[in-house]
């Protein structure tokens, strides 16, 4: 009894956000509450954006009662920010794996009259990219569904999101079981009833978890490329030597991208190393017959007083006129390309740079 009490101690309250309507109806009903009452936590969880039981006011008090003796509806607000020049920011969250406290970013990018989140789905990478700040960190742990979806409901700019894309710390393949919880509380009509168009998630190609990605989501898929040759790619990408790029292209031509859902490949140029008529030609075959677009990605490598500027292997970006040489070749052989502008570099919130990092606060 009194080693059940200790152990009790240390499990963090389960929480709802996260849950499905059938998961929220359940437990609702094992608190002897009416089953609609799981609907319309349904509704204040993810509609009216609730942040307390106490907000939900037509449950009745013994109900708001119960359900906060028993479960956290798991928002928790940002514990950080930096803003960059160009109005990128990028929000520190505090997340708790049992006993143990992790970081993670999240960085909001304003254009016009879109504003996307890119998200992260673990702390850390297991991935070991050379080229990634993120990858030096290793793998710290697994986000849950409520961590994921907690970063796009409680940065103070929630309201303003059209946009979501899983691109930040992690390899959302490698974390798909609630991955996919998190985009199906976003995309489902008792869920935020988001189109799956307005998310992109991304993948190294990591396979069964990509396969996984494209069947249990319609969301837009892209895939980090880098560079169309193996041993070549296996320098960078570690993951390459496991699940090789042709069986990725193999995967993705067993579905349909032509019809509302986007394929697109990341493509970070690397002087000298990936940005040749060599690498534009192999490009060039191995996206044959695919409906697909490039985009074209600046390196960003780690300030010199960075802790990953130590581990990340020195590459220099390609220059701006060999990028739009390649985004031209390209798009003359058939195959859309496009240079992504680089936002929020200046606050280490660029592509493969969150690495946790901020006063007083490091992973
Ligand atoms: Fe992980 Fe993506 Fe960085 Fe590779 S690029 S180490 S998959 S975060």
């Amino acid at each position: 009894m009194v080693e059940e009490r200790k152990f009790n101690s240390i499990i963090r309250m389960d929480t709802l956000l996260g849950k499905t309507k059938d998961e929220l109806t359940q437990l609702a009903v094992g608190l002897g509450l009416p089953r609609f009452a799981g609907k319309q936590l349904a509704e204040w969880i993810y509609t009216k954006r609730a942040t307390a039981f106490s907000q939900m006011t037509n449950l009745s008090a013994t109900a708001r009662s119960l359900l906060a003796g028993n479960y956290a509806i798991g928002r928790k607000e940002p514990i950080a920010e930096a803003i960059s020049a160009d109005g990128t920011k990028k929000y520190l969250f505090e997340v708790q794996n049992e006993d143990k406290k992790w970081y993670i970013e999240s960085v909001y990018i304003p254009d016009n009259d879109r504003a996307t989140l890119c998200v992260s789905t673990q702390a850390g990478c297991k991935m070991g990219c050379r080229f990634c700040m993120t990858g030096t960190l290793g793998f710290q742990t697994q986000l849950t569904a409520t961590d994921i979806l907690n970063q796009i409901f409680s940065i103070p700019d929630a309201d303003k999101l059209t946009n979501i894309v899983f691109m930040g710390e992690g390899e959302p393949g490698d974390n798909t079981d609630n991955v996919t919880a998190a985009v199906n509380a976003l995309t489902s009509n008792w869920g935020c009833a988001w189109s799956p168009r307005r998310i992109t998630i991304s993948s190294v190609g990591f396979l069964p978890g990509l396969k996984r990605l494209i069947e249990d989501t319609e969301c837009h898929i892209a895939i980090s490329l880098h560079n169309p040759f193996h041993q070549e790619r296996e320098a960078l990408m570690p993951v390459e030597k496991i699940y090789p790029l042709s069986d990725v292209i193999e995967l993705l031509h067993q579905y349909d991208w032509q019809h509302q859902r986007r394929l697109s490949f990341e493509y970070i140029c690397f002087e000298g190393q990936n940005d040749s008529l060599r690498h534009a030609n192999a490009l060039r075959r191995l996206l044959s017959g695919l409906s697909c677009r490039v985009n074209l990605i600046k390196y960003h490598t780690a300030p010199a007083d960075n802790i990953a500027a130590e581990k990340q292997v020195r590459l220099k970006s390609s220059s701006t006129s060999q990028m739009e040489w390649m985004r031209d070749y390209l798009s003359n052989n058939g195959i859309i390309t496009t240079i992504r502008r680089s936002r929020g570099e200046d606050i280490l919130a660029a592509c493969g740079m969150l690495v946790n990092t901020y006063e007083g606060k490091t992973s």
